[in-house]
């Protein structure tokens, strides 16, 4: 995803730091803490400008999510979302994927979403895709014991190769949805992206796959 780029953005951001947080490696091992409960921790790797998380937070009040955009000048996006939402369960985090053990203690996180990730096509670009197995290693020590990946795209290519690394790293597959718009499945929130290949008519493929970690 690409937004041109808004001189406004860091202003707005400085302007609204209770959302998105500056130095969030100082938050590491104390999210909780922060939000000021003891509630689970879900978190969107590549959340875009905002939709899903801030229908997610909106609608579960008792869940803490942190979004994880690599871009600042789409998080912005993003923050104007959490505003307009008024929720205080939802924050956002300016930090690359690779980076994640750098905010995150290990188990502190109980769910990871992976909404629309880009597909990353070319073979010699698998290592960026969000489901390579390195990325696999990141989420399973950020995550508690039994913790799940919940994963959307509208790419058959990434699904099926996700599908496969989820399952050579030893992931178990709880969900696997080939037509989600199709499916009996309750309570999804859409994504943008999932809302602009929708309305072209095209099918969202879903999956959870869980850590088998003692
Ligand atoms: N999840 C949103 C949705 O479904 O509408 C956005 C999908 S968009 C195709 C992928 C997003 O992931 C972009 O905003 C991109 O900047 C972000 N992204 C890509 N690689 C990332 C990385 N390594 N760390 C954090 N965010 C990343």
């Amino acid at each position: 995803m690409r937004v041109r780029n808004k001189p406004w953005a860091s202003e707005f951001i400085a302007e609204n730091r209770h959302i998105a947080i500056a130095s969030p490696e100082n938050l590491k091992g104390k999210w909780q803490e922060y939000f000021g409960n003891e509630n689970p921790i879900h978190i969107e790797v590549g959340t875009g400008k905002g939709q899903f998380l801030a229908g997610m937070a909106k609608a579960n009040p008792a869940i803490n999510y942190i979004g994880i955009e690599l871009f600042e000048s789409v998080m912005v996006i993003a923050v104007q979302k959490v505003l307009d939402a008024e929720v205080t369960n939802l924050k956002l985090l300016n930090v690359d994927a690779a980076d994640l053990t750098e905010v995150f203690e290990n188990g502190e996180v109980s769910r990871v979403y992976l909404n629309f990730s880009d597909p990353w096509p070319k073979k010699r670009h698998e290592k960026r895709r969000l489901t390579f197995k390195t990325f696999l290693s990141l989420y399973e020590q950020l995550l508690k014991k039994g913790g799940e990946i919940h994963f959307k795209t509208d790419n058959q290519g990434l699904f099926e190769y996700s599908l496969k690394s989820f399952s050579e790293y030893g992931l178990l597959l709880t969900y696997v949805s080939l037509d989600l718009h199709e499916s009996d499945f309750e309570g999804n929130v859409m994504t943008e992206y999932e809302e602009k290949f929708a309305n072209k008519g095209q099918r969202i493929y879903r999956a959870e796959a869980k850590f088998l970690n003692e």
